[in-house]
């Protein structure tokens, strides 16, 4: 007899049609979980992956505060409860540092409303069922070691990140010990993000102790031991292969 569906863990793992997002519902299900896979436009990948995972579909445009908002709403009338929250969904593109008239404000605020804004909405979404969750509840904030260092694509990017990263920290603090709150900061991962980032994909070949970029599953490892390790609350997690040693 399998066991009942009611009594599964529920993920909610944003962006998760494809690299980081896909591989991390992936683990969450073999692992046991019922996951809500989310895109914002490719519905067809997202009912395929969620019925492979035996898990339900949402799509939403995070850019759309009353559509993040749904995403909860769907899912917690879809599942009868949400246990972990992965912000996964993410957008950045490549802007040189010092040409600071290439990163217009208009770029600022998409960057802040997809990095930072939804997932901060999400989890207010999401709390009252978080705090409900038999083992407590969990947020895994996807973030960058661009939040951690002066590097990454961008500087809005890198500061979307870092912004995310504090507020880890700052709801860590406030949402304990009911709600555990950390955040996993890749640096460079093989994923339809970065597959032109050539320069990046030598970097990491040539100098990371590791010698290449990490794939979508090493950050879901990562992602489902922090999900697993009940005591851990608050802390940044960088995964770059060792690449900040050099
Ligand atoms: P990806 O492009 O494969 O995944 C990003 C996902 O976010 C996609 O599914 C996309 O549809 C979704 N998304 C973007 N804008 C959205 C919106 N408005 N509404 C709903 N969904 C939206 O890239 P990835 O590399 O798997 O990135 C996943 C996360 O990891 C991102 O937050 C990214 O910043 C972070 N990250 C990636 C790397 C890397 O090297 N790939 C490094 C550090 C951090």
């Amino acid at each position: 007899m399998g066991i009942d569906e009611a009594d599964r863990p529920v993920a909610l793992v944003t962006g998760s049609t494809s690299g980081i997002g896909e591989a991390v519902a992936r683990r969450l299900a073999a692992d046991g979980m019922r996951v809500v896979v989310h895109s914002r436009s490719s519905a067809e990948a997202g009912r395929a992956l969620a019925a492979e995972l035996g898990g339900e579909y949402v799509r939403a445009d995070l850019e759309v505060e009353e559509e993040a908002r749904e995403l909860v709403a769907t899912a917690l009338a879809r599942c009868g409860r949400l246990d972990v929250l992965v912000n996964n969904a993410g957008i950045s593109w490549p802007i040189p540092h010092d040409d600071l008239a290439a990163a217009s404000p208009a770029d600022w605020r998409r960057l802040m409303e997809v990095n930072l804004i939804a997932p901060w909405v999400l989890c207010t979404e999401a709390l009252p069922a978080l705090r409900e969750a038999p083992a407590g509840g969990c947020v895994v904030n996807i973030t960058s070691h661009a939040g951690v260092r002066p590097k990454g694509s961008s500087v809005p990017y890198a500061a979307s990140k870092a912004a995310l990263n504090h507020v880890t920290r700052l709801l860590a603090a406030a949402l304990g010990p009911r709600v555990r709150v950390n955040a996993v900061a890749p640096g460079l991962v093989d994923t339809p993000m970065t597959r032109d980032w050539v320069q990046a994909h030598e970097l990491w070949r040539e100098r990371a102790p590791m010698r290449r970029p990490a794939g979508p599953e090493d950050v879901a490892a990562l992602v489902a031991s922090v999900i697993d390790s009940g005591y851990l609350t608050g802390e940044v997690i960088v995964l770059d292969g060792g690449l900040n040693l050099t």
